[in-house]
């Protein structure tokens, strides 16, 4: 089976490119250049209507060439309309991957897809590497946590191409980027066609808070901390962050599901990860252990969290967070 490069699913919700794509085209950049035996390339798949200058944006961020299939019909995701268009394209470029993101969007795109083209799809991955036991090969070995977090699964797909994988965002850094980099353009014809489903009416939903994928600095709250999150959210008011919560918390109605870090919440990576009375167990460190520091209080000196942890405190956190917040307002104080 002839099939070249490595294709990626370009997620635009209102003309904004989700960074989940950059993530994947910066990580598709790394693994064409571990392939040496053959030429790849970079390919991203951009559907939408009016996309302007995004194809270029797409190239600049790591595409060697993208095709872009612009039209009414495909401004807003459509399960049918997308899978259609993209299963085409694959059947005619024969790509030998083809990453998409793990959001609400790829996870149900990626499995259409791949049953239409009948291949594989590990979904959910949280790691992608060429096969490193063998030269001359573009096999990739994704990792995906399974049996709930507890242990973690390398699968493969020999027989069948493309390899297909959903992959979280934020676990992957979005980190190529070049102004004005050449590439290729390609406009794909879209023919209307039916959708069975019909959208009457789009409602926006607004995030109740800020964003806790994209805080600096995140003071984050478990089971320890439940009738005391008043002291996180004072302390995330003067220094700038935000609140997150374990599902210990969520589970019991003291937080929204918005803000829950983990495997089955969201995946942070802020500057600070404050992690206050909260167990460390592994659905919720795969949330936040690239974090890049990540402060820990609690009060059992055995918690799993103190192994991720940059600097641990053992201790409650009930008193050692007023005397922070106390310090934070003082340091204020001293500054005006
Ligand atoms: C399929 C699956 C998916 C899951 N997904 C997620 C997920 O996305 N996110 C997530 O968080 N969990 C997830 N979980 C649940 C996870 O396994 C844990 O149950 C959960 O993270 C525990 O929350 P917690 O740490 O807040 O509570 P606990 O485990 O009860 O820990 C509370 C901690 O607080 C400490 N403590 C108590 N009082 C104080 C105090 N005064 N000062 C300092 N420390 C104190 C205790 O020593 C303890 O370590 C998932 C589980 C499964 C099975």
């Amino acid at each position: 089976m002839e099939t070249k490069d490595i294709l990626v699913f370009i997620e635009q919700r209102n003309n904004v490119i989700q960074n989940v794509s950059y993530e994947l085209l910066s990580e598709a950049r790394k693994l064409v250049k571990q392939i040496k035996h053959v030429k790849f390339e970079v390919v991203g798949i951009l559907l939408g209507n009016n996309l302007g200058q995004l194809p270029h944006d797409v190239l600049n961020h790591g595409a060697d060439r993208v095709y872009v299939a612009d039209h009414p019909e495909l401004s807003h995701y459509s399960t049918l309309r997308y899978t259609h268009v993209i299963s085409e394209l694959i059947k005619q470029h024969k790509p030998d991957s083809f990453l998409i993101g793990a959001s609400v969007i790829g996870r149900d795109l990626a499995p259409r897809i791949a049953a239409r083209i009948d291949t594989g799809l590990t979904a959910d991955a949280t790691k992608i590497e060429i096969n490193p036991n063998e030269e001359n090969t573009s096999e990739l070995w994704i990792t995906r946590p399974a049996f709930g977090g507890n242990l973690f699964g390398t699968i493969v797909c020999p027989n069948h191409r493309p390899q297909m994988a959903t992959i979280r965002p934020q676990v992957l850094d979005a980190d190529f980027y070049q102004l004005n980099r050449p590439g290729i353009i390609v406009n794909l014809p879209y023919k209307p066609m039916e959708d069975n489903v019909r959208i009457l009416n789009r409602i926006e939903k607004h995030q109740s808070g800020p964003d806790i994928t994209h805080a600096q600095i995140l003071i984050s709250g478990g089971r320890g901390m439940l009738e005391h999150f008043e002291l996180l959210d004072e302390l995330a008011q003067l220094s700038g962050g935000v609140v997150a919560a374990s599902r210990g918390v969520v589970d019991k109605g003291a937080a929204s599901k918005d803000i829950q870090v983990g495997q089955t919440g969201k995946t942070v990576r802020p500057r600070l990860y404050l992690a206050c009375g909260i167990s460390g167990a592994v659905q919720h460190t795969a949330g936040m252990d690239k974090s890049e520091t990540i402060l820990a209080i609690n009060s059992d000196p055995q918690a799993p969290i103190f192994s991720v942890a940059t600097i641990g405190i053992v201790g409650d956190a009930k008193t050692i967070l007023p005397l922070v917040i106390e310090n934070l307002k003082h340091h204020k104080l001293k500054h005006h």
